[in-house]
């Protein structure tokens, strides 16, 4: 992502924006999962949809980098910050509401909780998200998923705003999901999802959802900060089983540490910074690469600048 030092009138439009509110140099770390990551330029929290859409115009009028924060769960973001502005959705976009089969939930709205709709409406078709951390929208960007089912299978559509402010919808035939990703186009941000379910029983769909999560629990970390699976699975393998086979589990660099309980994690043990976990990534990547002849790709997103300034 391309960064940059704001214009005092960019900031000064920014801050008056109509049903936006804004707040300045926030520290990351307080909306990540890894409770890593310097300050971000502007966070901007649009309360509707005329806001978001005018934010979006004046940042892309202005050449200025923006990013969409979800709940921060997929996201390192470097220890220097990054010069840009962060939209969260997470106060203006919560709503849920059924039509028939469907269920049409706004992006910043956190997956539990439309979680807990379907199962007050016995609609099942959701309940591999139990335990994904994330919000719909960042759900729908990373393609959000376990092998019991990914956004892809279940989701008709999507709402956007483009990067000219402009509305657009579009049907599960024109979104390119694959493996962890949905590729938009330029600087769109999705503002909502429309999911199709079935009816089912509420009591088979929560055990279900339980068995779903006593799994997680049991396989993985759940009790220190952490942003999931740091790397895609490559082709018929799985990356916690080379990490652990080329002896990393456990290994730590400062407060950071690749997980004893599953070797695709990393935690943060307390104070760990951006470049620890980013030298235990490379590390990782540099021995399964030389022993395997494996390239592990990045499966979190690694947002910022890498010095201050830069
Ligand atoms: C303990 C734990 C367990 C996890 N388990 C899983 C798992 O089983 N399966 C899985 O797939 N993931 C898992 N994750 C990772 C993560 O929760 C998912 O990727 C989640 O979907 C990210 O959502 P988010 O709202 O936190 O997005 P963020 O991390 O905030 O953002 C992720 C990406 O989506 C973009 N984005 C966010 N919102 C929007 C929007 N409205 N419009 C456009 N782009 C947007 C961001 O810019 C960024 O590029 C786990 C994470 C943790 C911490």
């Amino acid at each position: 992502m391309k960064t940059g030092v704001m214009d005092p009138e960019l900031r000064k439009e920014l801050q008056h924006l109509d049903g936006v509110k804004a707040e300045w140099d926030v520290t990351m770390a307080g909306h990540t999962s890894l409770r890593v990551g310097g300050p971000v330029s502007c966070l901007l929290r649009p309360l509707n949809l005329a806001g978001l859409q005018t934010a979006v115009q004046v940042l892309n009028q202005n050449n200025y980098p923006y990013f969409i924060l979800g709940r921060g769960t997929n996201l390192l973001v470097q220890d220097a910050g990054i010069k840009a502005v962060a939209i969260s959705l997470e106060e203006g976009f919560s709503q849920v509401e059924r039509n028939d089969g469907k269920v049409k939930a706004g992006a910043g709205l956190r997956l539990s909780r439309l979680l807990r709709f379907c199962l007050q409406q016995n609609l099942s078709g959701l309940e591999f998200i139990a335990g994904i951390p994330g919000s719909v929208g960042g759900a729908l960007r990373m393609n959000a998923g376990t092998p019991a089912g990914e956004m892809a299978d279940v989701c008709e559509a999507a709402h956007l705003v483009l990067a000219d402010g402009a509305l657009a919808r579009l049907d599960r035939t024109r979104l390119p999901f694959s493996y962890r990703r949905l590729d938009l186009p330029p600087a769109a941000v999705v503002v909502g999802a429309e999911f199709l379910l079935t009816v089912s029983s509420r009591e088979h769909m929560r055990q279900r959802i339980r068995s779903l999560l006593k799994a997680r629990k049991d396989k993985q970390p759940w009790r220190l900060p952490s942003a999931g699976s740091v790397f895609k699975n490559p082709p018929g393998d799985f990356a916690g089983r080379l990490i652990e086979a080329v002896g990393l589990k456990g290994v730590r660099i400062g407060d950071a540490q690749i997980s004893p309980k599953h070797a695709n994690f990393i935690v943060n043990r307390g104070q760990a910074r951006a470049r620890d976990i980013l030298a235990l990534i490379h590390l990782a990547q540099q021995k399964v690469s030389q022993e395997f002849g494996v390239h592990l790709e990045l499966e979190i997103e690694v947002v910022g600048n890498h010095h201050n300034g830069s």
